[in-house]
């Protein structure tokens, strides 16, 4: 354990900065920041993270010397602000507040006003001549300190909050209806009713002295890094368990003292489209977490310009603005109070922002030189970029709702993009319905951290209070979800299950659409469109410079473009998806699975008839009769890509695929009459084609080894194609891949038909033309030989969706069923099937380049498993030296991005120059040699 557990920020000394995020946190730094360049920030001091991993390692347990070193650090703050802890006359009160590395909003615990007990309240009551703010403060602290540190909580999410149901006994027995209502007698005595809540359930006395009361906190700070909800979190954001948590402890100032005092939560920049506004709300006379709780509706922070009180402190945030941006070099999502027109910055973060912001405000404070170029890269979650592709309402269906008068409620626009579905109040609902595949949108009073599930399962989000930087619009923000915050014209019967507004009532299960870009509230279905981005380059129905949306969006991935040393490809069938994965940004075609072609029209039959063939010759006259399909689809392709990399790969199925089912009689009945046979014997094939787990039988390269004709026909398809192309002044880059390769035996057998088959191709034409051919690397055989395979092989790509199942023994088809209880237990932390096990298939693949560069050392590699679409992956793809990934059309910007990070985070591990990058046109028409050693 480091000496050094506690980290000091004030006027005296402060021992942290901003780059030490690692060991003092995100608010810890940033807090240690602001006070170095001058912004008036509440001394304070930070606990490591280091003492929270330690905690942890050590079975719950703190370091011996923590105790002393809190005393010590108390004893500094209270001279440094010249109060004590529990004093009579002027007390020093602190909050307590995790902070992680990367913020991890409302999911860990906070406690405001530690170091209020009775005789400390009549003291602020003294100091401040505010004997009622004295006693609310009080009431409060000891609400969040049962809630928090003593575990007094609802049991479940339909029930009233313990503390509010004895506040509401209060005010009834007073006869209040407001809680402002309540005078410093009534609060004193909540204060008693508190106390005797948590003697009631707990059994134990609210603790009086201050220090216990810290020791308490930091306890429950730690502790709450291990909460359901956090856990949650950081298996959805892929935050280490093993970092840990800060604990902040700063010297507390008040908003809400009176009129002149106020709290509030900003943004440098508008964090749901990324306009360069000054963007945030404040309440007056109110304390931080009634911002972010969401209780009251706030004002907008202009609003404060007006103010003839805050106005001067207005000006100041108007500043601070500025100077945030300019040494932080982002945008900023900041915390302020104002004690008695005095300003204090509570805290600053990078602000969580939309994908439409992200690649606003990247492309804008890169030129204004705010920014730097790779913090704009590296600031983006890749993921999120998905964002820019969804829906928006369709145009007339809109238009029609509003003339219709469907629109009933506008709320704060805080979470772009359209959402229409099912109206449901609770999370579990949500969850239910989502898994049914219905589309639901998410309707609370005010969200909090346990709706997270709920969140994540629902297309939509609606609170009827709350405002922009409430928990739901933060969370909504994050995950990228439509959402609506704040419609207050909306009542919600969480009782009855009802939502109403204006006349019109919704039950569960009713159609809501909300549009998270202007906050408008409809009921009924409105029908979505495709987003601008898809409009521009998927539809082409936008042109490129009518979408602003895109030039921000084009900005970022040529930027991206610049730092990427990874190549980037797709996963296509078909000419369409080409085009739209060139639109995208790919640079050719990672895998093309033959056999999805095999399922179009007619060609059907002809491939039934191969697989019913009784000799080999039938079996060739059917594949003749596919032979013509199977080369204009490759014409089509090469085409599309037009001079960029096809990797084409053999047939790679289980046949009985291609079968009616021994539970479709009437589909055998129809097989049997188009192929004039009968149906037992096509049942009778059915059943021997069918094993008992396909996916690792009968298929990959076995099939083209036990039936050459089939490779030879693909062959013969791909080089024609080829030939017929280059003819029209098209360049084609073809590459063959055999797949499920084991043995080096099993390359060679097919790769000395592809090469005669070519040879053949050329001689009839009279035309050469460049080809390769290489082989997935998707065994655990494979990879550890990969060496020897490597003589035989001009590329590999890993195929890593088999590659997992043959490693893990996991079957691809079935892990669904037991995996999400995996990762509950933690045996592993995320799906393998998603993203690659570094430790156990990331190493076989590591073997794999290792061996197969020992033999070639300018193999080109790829992958081509459905990890090279998932950032994660990529950047693992990037660190073990492969020269492209290939994902889906739709996932190129995302793995684009991710690619870009990952060059920035690794740079020793750009893929060997000796290999050519992927580019248009091959040059040089001739046969790239092999050094196949048959
Ligand atoms: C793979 O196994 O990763 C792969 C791309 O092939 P398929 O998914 O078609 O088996
Ligand atoms: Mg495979």
């Amino acid at each position: 354990m480091a000496t050094k557990l506690i980290y000091f920020f004030g006027k005296s000394k402060t021992d942290g900065s901003g780059d030490m995020k690692s060991l003092l946190g995100g608010k810890g730094a940033n807090l240690a920041q602001m006070t170095k360049i001058g912004l008036p920030v509440p001394s304070g001091f930070t606990i490591t993270t280091e003492v929270c991993v330690n905690y942890y390692k050590n079975g719950r347990k703190y370091p011996a010397e923590l105790s002393s070193e809190l005393e010590k650090a108390v004893k500094w703050l209270e001279k440094e602000t010249g109060k004590k802890f529990g004093d009579v006359k002027n007390p020093l009160l602190v909050s307590v507040r995790s902070g992680a590395r990367d913020s991890m909003p409302g999911m860990m615990d906070t406690i405001l006003n530690l170091g209020l007990n009775d005789a400390a309240t009549e003291g602020l009551a003294v100091a401040t001549k505010n004997p009622r703010f004295a006693w609310d403060s009080y009431r409060r602290f000891i609400q969040m300190y049962g809630d928090v540190v003593m575990g007094i909580q609802k049991k479940n999410e339909n029930d009233h909050e313990p503390f509010e149901e004895v506040m509401d006994g209060l005010k009834r027995d007073v006869k209040v209806k407001e809680d402002t209502d309540l005078t410093a007698e009534h609060l004193q005595e909540l204060v008693k009713r508190y106390k005797k809540l948590i003697k009631e359930w707990t059994g134990k006395a609210f603790p009086n002295e201050p220090m216990k009361q810290l020791e308490g906190a930091v306890q429950a700070v730690f502790g709450s890094w291990m909460n359901e909800r956090a856990i949650l979190y950081r298996q959805k954001y892929r935050i280490p368990d093993e970092w840990g948590t800060a604990v902040n402890i700063q010297s507390m100032v008040f908003g809400n003292m009176g009129e002149d005092c106020a709290t509030g939560v900003a943004f440098t920049r508008d964090p749901a489209n990324g306009e360069n506004v000054f963007y945030g709300e404040y309440l007056v006379n109110a304390q931080g977490e009634d911002v972010v709780a969401g209780v009251r509706t706030p004002l907008k922070i202009s609003d404060m310009a007006k103010d003839k009180i805050l106005g001067p402190a207005y000006k100041e945030l108007v500043d601070v603005r500025k100077i945030l941006e300019r040494n932080f070099g982002d945008v900023q999502d900041f915390e302020f109070t104002i004690e008695n027109k005095t300003l204090y910055m509570l805290q600053t973060r990078n602000g969580k922002r939309t994908a439409l912001a992200y690649v606003k405000i990247a492309h804008d404070m890169v030129k204004e030189k705010l920014m730097t170029p790779e913090h704009a890269i590296k600031s983006g979650d890749p993921e999120a970029l998905n964002q820019l592709l969804q829906p928006i309402f369709d145009i007339k269906a809109y238009d029609k709702a509003k003339k219709d008068g469907r629109l009933m409620a506008v709320g704060l626009p805080a979470g772009p993009g359209a959402a229409s579905g099912a109206v449901v109040f609770t999370a579990g609902k949500a969850e239910e319905l989502a898994a049914k595949g219905q589309n639901v949108v998410l309707a609370r009073i005010e969200t909090s951290p346990e709706d997270l599930r709920g969140m994540i399962a629902a297309d939509g989000i609606l609170t009827a209070r709350g405002g922009v930087s409430s928990h739901a619009a933060l969370v909504a923000r994050q995950m990228g979800k439509v959402c609506v915050a704040g419609a207050g014209d909306i009542e919600i019967d969480y009782h009855k299950g009802v939502l109403k507004c204006k006349g019109v009532t919704l039950k569960e299960g009713d159609s809501i659409s909300i549009n998270g870009t202007t906050g408008e509230v409809f009921h009924g279905k409105i029908d979505t469109a495709d987003s601008e981005l898809k409009q521009v380059l998927v539809g082409k129905t936008l042109k490129p410079k009518d979408s602003q949306v895109f030039q921000y969006y084009d900005f970022m991935m040529k930027l991206a473009d610049k730092y990427r040393t990874l190549g980037l490809r797709t996963n296509a069938d078909q000419p369409d998806q080409v085009l739209n994965a060139v639109a995208f940004g790919a640079e050719g075609i990672g895998l093309c699975r033959t056999e999805h072609m095999f399922f179009e029209g007619d060609r059907i039959i002809a491939v039934r008839q191969m697989i019913l063939a009784k000799s080999e010759d039938a079996r060739k006259s059917a594949l003749a009769k596919l032979l013509p399909y199977q080369q204009k689809d490759f014409e089509g392709i090469f085409r599309a890509l037009d001079g960029l990399p096809a990797c084409v790969r053999l047939l790679d199925p289980p046949l009985h695929e291609f079968l009616p089912q021994s539970d479709n009689k009437k589909g055998q009945e129809e097989v049997a009459k188009q192929l004039g046979t009968t149906v037992a014997e096509v049942a009778k094939m059915v059943n021997e084609l069918h094993e008992f787990n396909p996916m690792l039988g009968f298929r990959g390269c076995r099939l083209g080894i036990i039936r050459p004709e089939i490779t030879e026909m693909q062959a013969r398809a791909i080089f024609q194609a080829a030939v017929t192309v280059l003819k029209e002044g098209i360049k084609v880059k073809p590459e063959v891949m055999v797949p499920l390769v084991g043995f080096k035996r099993e390359l060679d057998l097919q790769v000395e038909i592809v090469h005669r088959v070519a040879a053949e191709v050329m001689k009839a034409a009279g035309k050469k033309f460049a080809y390769s051919v290489g082989t997935m690397i998707e065994v655990p055989r494979g990879a550890i030989t990969a060496d020897e395979i490597a003589e035989s092989a001009e590329f590999f790509s890993f195929g890593t969706n088999d590659l997992t199942q043959t490693a893990l023994g996991m079957s691809r088809d079935d892990s669904g069923s037991f995996l999400p209880a995996y990762q509950g237990l933690d045996i592993i932390k995320a799906n393998p099937f998603a993203s690659i096990d570094r430790g156990g298939v990331g190493q076989l693949m590591k073997i794999g380049v290792e061996k197969g560069r020992s033999t070639r050392n300018d193999l080109k590699i790829g992958i081509c498993g459905e990890h090279g679409g998932d950032p994660n992956s990529v950047e693992f793809c990037h660190m073990i030296g492969l020269n492209y990934v290939s994902c889906s059309p739709f996932r190129v910007p995302i793995a684009r991005l991710a690619a870009a990070q990952a060059a920035l985070r690794h740079p020793a591990n750009a893929p060997s120059a000796k290999v050519v990058k992927d580019t248009k046109g091959a040059k040089g028409a001739t046969k790239s040699k092999t050094v196949s050693k048959r």
